[in-house]
């Protein structure tokens, strides 16, 4: 079936570690080379190449991001249809989706003059009943059936007079097909395209795995993985179970192997680290910080004080720190960065701190000038509209926006960098930034608590510390969902919190809006500066130039403007303990994560603070999502929620560009797979540690 030769070398095709990567992303080219150089040319043969597949099909294949056999082989089905046992038509139960086998007894599509609509519609029997199968404005349907045609039916009923499918998925009988392969059994169904029949695709992956299945090596022959099955039964599985539970069974092997590649990754990167580098010797000596935390006004919390010891412990250690600060808002991330770059700067070296955009550089710049001045530490700040600030000038703390990754070549002496509010830098960025001179130290700090399959996943190489409890004397945050016709109610009360001396957040998601379909800053900043006169309102968004922002914020800081209208930009650390309403308006689309940083601008204060989420859409999924912004304030929760709800996209941002990309894994609920990935990676490391031979002759490994 192949028009090549395929070599007897398959057998390393997938043992070598790497080779399997095409299994996360799609074709990264290094793989490819690799398995070329290799001469493993089976499974990144084009996938033209398989008996069957001419110009037209490869087109299509194309557009499904399958090139070579092996994307074939691993693209995953979408669901399975058990095609043993088949609910009658007369029992359909209405709203479950079902799949039913029939005849076709009549077709035939409806115009609407008036609407110029049309509705094609199918009547399918099966004995017991008929089905009414109906597509609106799908004219071209008609071509795929006639009369007489057995088809099968998936869908959920509409209604039962008469009983209704709307757009159900349908596929065609062909007598002439291997029975075997589409009916009587579970059969996969697979994500398409326009014009790829679902039981061509299926035929075609039946036969290349009958070329490739008995041939999938185990990739990890040095570990046991007993509770798990073997890869070519995986491979058979996924696409063609036995029964709907050996899918699930096959997909956890295969996520599995993901996620071991992906932990590999991440051990060898630290590994490396460990063995090539020095940790700089950043503890200090506490003489700035004492004076420092006399003069602060307030003493460290007991999480604040157990991260530091870790943090301490670390940065006079022998290995660069590499080190996650995890943290709720508000939670006081920020100290912990100052007292780390104390000891930095009590150490002789300088510190960068990095943050990911200009308002909370600018803000952090100024919270640390006002801690850092008593005790004559020098602070400045480098953005883009800041680089003359930077000329001629020699400083123990750098302020600035990420940018400063380019340049922190040109700090002298840099001892330790931290990271505020990581998951808007890329791990890439992150990976660039610490290959630079002398590794100095890393302190990453995350806004948003990360869940724990995505904390293993894009930070497996750091070790982690948890601010687990808040500063004390913080004013409760109550959060309300309302409907937009309460809005009126809504300014009511904000007017009244305004005449008590607070200040208000209120948030919208885009600058302008186009569409009519959501509210923007720049249009209801005109209304609410009507609503709140006299109050100041005050307009910030991404899209002003940096010197308007610093005026805008310094407004706000200062309290001579009251409100301030503004998109998410804000989201992130901007602290004006003074502001204790946030009003979020289209709240429906933000992410709960998102959501959570936004809400925890307020609250920072002694004052009792509100949330009020306003949604212009009341669907029940939006205020079951909503629901849980009212019900918890508990920031991991949320961000558990968010990824359940929308994916780990979504909840990262959209900048995130180290996410890789699971097949088969599943972030949201494959923590235990992750857990035990993590594990079996090292004990694969282990197994592959250089080994070197003692005076006995016996090997040892080179470290305990
Ligand atoms: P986040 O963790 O969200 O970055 P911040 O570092 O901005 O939080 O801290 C929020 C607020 O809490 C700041 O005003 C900060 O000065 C204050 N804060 C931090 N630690 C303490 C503490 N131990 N006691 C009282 N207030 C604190
Ligand atoms: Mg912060």
């Amino acid at each position: 079936m192949l028009s090549r030769d395929i070599t007897p070398r398959w057998h390393g095709l997938w043992g070598a570690d790497a080779t399997m990567r095409f299994l996360i992303s799609r074709r990264p080219p290094s793989i490819i080379e690799a398995m070329s150089q290799a001469a493993l040319l089976d499974l990144t043969s084009p996938v033209e190449q398989l008996y069957g597949v001419g110009p037209e099909r490869k087109a299509q294949l194309h557009r499904l991001e399958i090139h070579t056999i092996g994307d074939l082989l691993v693209h995953r089905p979408r669901r399975y249809e058990d095609r043993r046992h088949f609910v009658s038509m007369y029992d359909l139960p209405v709203g479950v989706a079902r799949t039913v086998r029939g005849k076709v007894i009549a077709a035939g599509t409806t115009f609407f003059r008036r609407s110029g609509k049309s509705v094609f519609e199918l009547i399918v029997d099966d004995g017991s009943a008929r089905l009414h199968c109906r597509w609106w404005n799908a004219p071209y349907m008609e071509k795929y059936f006639k009369q007489g045609d057995e088809v099968f039916v998936f869908g959920k009923v509409s209604t039962l007079k008469p009983r209704t499918m709307d757009h159900p998925e349908t596929e065609v009988i062909d007598s002439a097909d291997d029975e075997s392969i589409h009916m009587n059994r579970v059969a996969p169904v697979y994500p398409l395209t326009e014009g790829l029949p679902q039981r061509w695709l299926r035929a075609l992956i039946w036969r290349a795995l009958g070329i490739f299945e008995a041939r999938f090596a185990e990739p990890w022959p040095a570990i046991k993985l007993d509770d798990f099955v073997s890869m070519s039964r995986a491979m058979h599985d996924v696409h063609f179970p036995e029964e709907i539970a050996d899918a699930e069974a096959a997909r956890r092997r295969l996520a599995l192997d993901e996620f071991i590649l992906l932990q590999l990754e991440i051990q060898k990167r630290r590994r490396n680290l460990e063995s090539h580098t020095r940790g700089l010797p950043c503890g200090g000596d506490n003489r700035l910080m004492k004076p420092f935390l006399r003069k602060l006004g307030f003493s460290p919390t007991a999480a604040q004080t157990r991260v530091l010891r870790e943090i301490r412990a670390d940065v006079s250690g022998s290995v660069p720190m590499r080190r996650l600060l995890q943290g709720d808002v508000g939670s006081g991330k920020t100290l912990v960065a100052g007292c780390a770059a104390l000891m930095a700067i009590e150490s002789g070296f300088t510190v960068a701190l990095m943050a990911p955009t200009e308002i909370l550089a600018e803000q952090h710049f100024l919270t640390f000038s006002q801690w850092f001045s008593p005790i004559d530490v020098r602070v400045l700040l480098r953005t883009a509209s800041h680089k003359e600030r930077m000329l001629g000038q020699r400083a123990s703390l750098v302020v600035g926006t990420h940018a400063l990754i380019q340049e922190t070549a040109g700090l002298p002496n840099l001892g330790l960098v931290i990271i505020d509010e990581q998951h808007k830098f890329g791990v890439a960025q992150r990976e660039k930034l610490v290959r630079k001179g002398n590794y100095p130290h890393l302190l990453v700090m995350t806004a948003t608590p990360i869940p724990r399959t995505l904390g293993l996943t894009l930070y497996g190489d750091l070790d982690v510390s948890v601010i687990d409890e808040l500063p004390p004397g913080r004013g409760k945050v109550k959060t309300f969902v309302r409907n937009e016709d309460k809005l009126p109610r809504v300014w009511e009360f904000a007017r009244q919190k305004l005449s008590e001396g607070r200040q208000m957040f209120v948030v919208y998601p885009r600058v302008e809006d186009t569409t009519g379909a959501v509210k923007a800053v720049i249009e209801e900043a005109e209304k609410l500066g009507k609503v709140f006169a006299p109050s100041r309102v005050g307009v910030l968004h991404g899209k002003m130039r940096p010197q308007e922002k610093d005026l805008v914020m310094s407004s706000f800081r200062e309290g001579r403007t009251a409100v301030l209208v503004a998109t998410s930009i804000i989201e992130v650390g901007v602290n004006v303990p003074n502001a204790s309403v946030m009003v979020i308006e289209n709240a429906e689309q933000f992410g709960l994560a998102q959501l959570h940083q936004l809400r925890g601008r307020i609250g920072r204060g002694s004052h009792e603070s509100y949330c009020i989420l306003v949604c212009g859409k009341k669907t029940p999924e939006v205020r079951q999502r909503l629901n849980v912004m009212e019900e918890t304030t508990d920031g991991f929760r949320i961000a558990e929620e968010d990824l359940k709800l929308r994916g780990p996209g979504e909840l990262l941002g959209q900048e995130q560009s180290g996410m890789p990309r699971f097949r088969f894994g599943n972030l949201a609920a494959d923590l235990a797979l992750v857990q035990k990935a993590k594990e079996l990676a090292s004990a694969i490391l282990a197994t592959s540690k250089p080994q070197i031979p003692n005076s006995k002759g016996a090997p040892v490994s080179k470290r305990p």
